[in-house]
């Protein structure tokens, strides 16, 4: 995302009591409304991704024919594309069912209830899409380099993901912290996780 930034700067300003979203003080929770959607939403679109990766490596390697061999044949070409789809299959499954959850929840009780989970699946899809660009790009050799395939252009994209809507480290917190029984600020939290 080759863009510039502008800088945005506000002085005496005044919001009448009708445009306050949710309860005064308490903004953190009505961004972390988005949040929370924005980051279950980029860890299906990683994973989508990065199953295109994984399949366009494994069409290629079975028409790429080094020396009158297709590349498949080699174990080496299937077993880092076996424990990605072994990933891209358990992933899956865990962001179906996060998303399922997230629907049936009240918005105010998703972040005491699923914010570990949504962060599960936000932090490994994302590295998960990048790991199989990466591969793409291997299984490919030079040509999955250039720019004639995507693969570059995922992994740029998709590498953006680890950083925002709340960095990978920042992801891990929040699964630490219901781990240890801790609210994301280091609090002892009244609820446990039940894994
Ligand atoms: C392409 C792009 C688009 C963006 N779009 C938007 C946007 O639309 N809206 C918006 O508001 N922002 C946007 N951002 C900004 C993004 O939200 C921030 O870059 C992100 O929150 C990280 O903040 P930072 O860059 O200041 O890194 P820092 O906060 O300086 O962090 C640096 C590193 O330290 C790690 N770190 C920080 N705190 C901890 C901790 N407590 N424990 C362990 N590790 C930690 C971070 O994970 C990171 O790896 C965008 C950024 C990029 C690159």
């Amino acid at each position: 995302m080759p863009t510039d930034h502008a800088t945005t700067s506000f002085t005496d300003v005044w919001v009448p009591k009708t445009a306050i979203l949710g309860q005064l003080n308490h903004g953190l929770s009505v961004a972390q409304c988005f949040v929370h959607g924005n980051r279950i939403r980029q860890a299906a679109s990683s994973l989508g991704a990065a199953n295109y990766c994984v399949q366009e490596s494994i069409e290629y390697a079975k028409t790429r024919k080094p020396f009158g061999r297709a590349l498949i044949y080699n174990q080496a070409i299937q077993f880092p594309l076996v424990r990605l789809a072994t990933q891209i299959e358990m992933l899956r499954l865990l962001i179906y069912k996060t998303a399922w959850q997230r629907d049936r929840t009240e918005k105010s009780r998703i972040e005491e209830v699923l914010t570990d989970r949504i962060s599960m699946c936000n932090y490994w899809a994302n590295a998960l899409c990048c790991e199989a660009a990466d591969r793409a790009i291997q299984v490919h050799g030079a040509i999955g380099y250039s720019r004639h395939k995507p693969f570059e252009h995922i992994y740029r994209h998709h590498r953006r993901y680890r950083i925002t809507e709340g960095s990978e480290e920042i992801q891990m917190r929040r699964v630490g912290a219901k781990l240890a029984g801790l609210t994301h600020s280091g609090r002892k939290s009244e609820s446990k996780t039940k894994l």
